[in-house]
């Protein structure tokens, strides 16, 4: 298409709350075959908040529990760890110091506080018992190696996500994917609310990524859209990246060949429809 068509749809794309980052980005949008979206903050709500703490040890309180947690989290931008750190402070607890942190993308992190090694995950990172597996979205954690809990969110599904796929399907974007890191359950009821036709739960970051590298040229381009640093490479690896941006700019938005300005998922759909309109014109 012409230059000056691509750099019109760029301005009208920036001027619905979505910025494309080059033209070239205008014609694959228009092109898309596959969508796939990253579950937690991207279909759902960028603030998820704390249901239930989950415990059976004497030697410590909710909040006691509370605290470890968030300290250990308290550098994390991982939104399950944003959301730890809001209730601690909302409940007024005090950081604790950490050393030794380490973060394992898509699976957790581990801190050593008050001289003890607390890890803070999902079910696999800390090695839970399966009777304590539960259906939610959830972070267990474990103390010096024994299991000590678990905290559970409430994940909210955005109210534009249906819609959002519906319209991507109508626009001729026939497959469209969930990548998580999150259990089966938690994924399945997702995809059904949204009529997302496929999911892929317990991905860790690299499955993602091979996800996305298989599919069959029929069904590319593929768009990937997702909001946490640990989705960047993903972003990276689709044909186009689309980062929720609306929280600043994050390690996502520089990975990605377009950026969400608004908290609204219904973006990335005006964005295929509007590049559409855009290469319809220029030919
Ligand atoms: P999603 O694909 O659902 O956005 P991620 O790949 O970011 O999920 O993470 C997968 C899972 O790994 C999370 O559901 C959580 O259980 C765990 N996890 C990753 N990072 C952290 C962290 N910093 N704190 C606690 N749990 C984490
Ligand atoms: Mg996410």
């Amino acid at each position: 298409a012409a230059p000056v068509a691509l750099v019109a749809g760029m301005s009208r794309s920036s001027r619905n709350g979505i910025v494309v980052k080059t033209g070239t980005t205008i014609e694959k949008l228009a092109k898309a075959r596959t969508i796939a979206f990253d579950k937690t903050g991207t279909l759902t709500k960028g603030e998820l908040a704390v249901n239930t703490i989950q415990f059976d040890d004497g030697r410590f309180s909710e909040n006691d529990l509370l605290q470890l947690v968030a300290s250990a989290e308290q550098e994390s931008t991982h939104i399950l760890a944003r959301s730890l750190v809001a209730e601690a402070k909302q409940r007024r607890l005090t950081l604790l110091p950490v050393s030794h942190l380490k973060e394992f993308t898509g699976q957790g992190i581990e801190a050593v506080i008050n001289q003890q090694t607390l890890r803070v995950g999902n079910a696999k990172f800390i090695e839970v018992n399966s009777t304590e597996l539960t259906e939610d979205t959830t972070v267990y954690f474990s103390l010096n190696g024994s299991y000590l809990g678990y905290i559970t969110f409430e994940d909210i599904l955005r109210s534009e996500a249906k819609a959002t796929v519906e319209q991507l399907h109508r626009l001729n974007i026939a497959k469209t994917v969930m990548l998580t890191g999150d259990h089966a359950h938690v994924a399945n009821q997702i995809a059904e609310k949204t009529h997302i036709s496929e999911s892929y739960p317990e991905c860790l970051p690299e499955d993602k990524i091979q996800i996305l590298k298989k599919l069959e040229e029929k069904d590319r381009p593929v768009i990937m859209v997702g909001d946490g640093v640990n989705d960047a490479p993903a972003l990276a690896v689709a044909d186009i990246g689309i980062a929720m941006g609306a929280h600043g700019a994050t390690a996502a938005s520089e990975s990605a060949d377009a950026v969400i300005l608004k908290d609204d998922l219904s973006r990335v759909s005006e964005a295929v429809r509007l590049s559409q309109d855009t290469m319809k014109v220029a030919q």
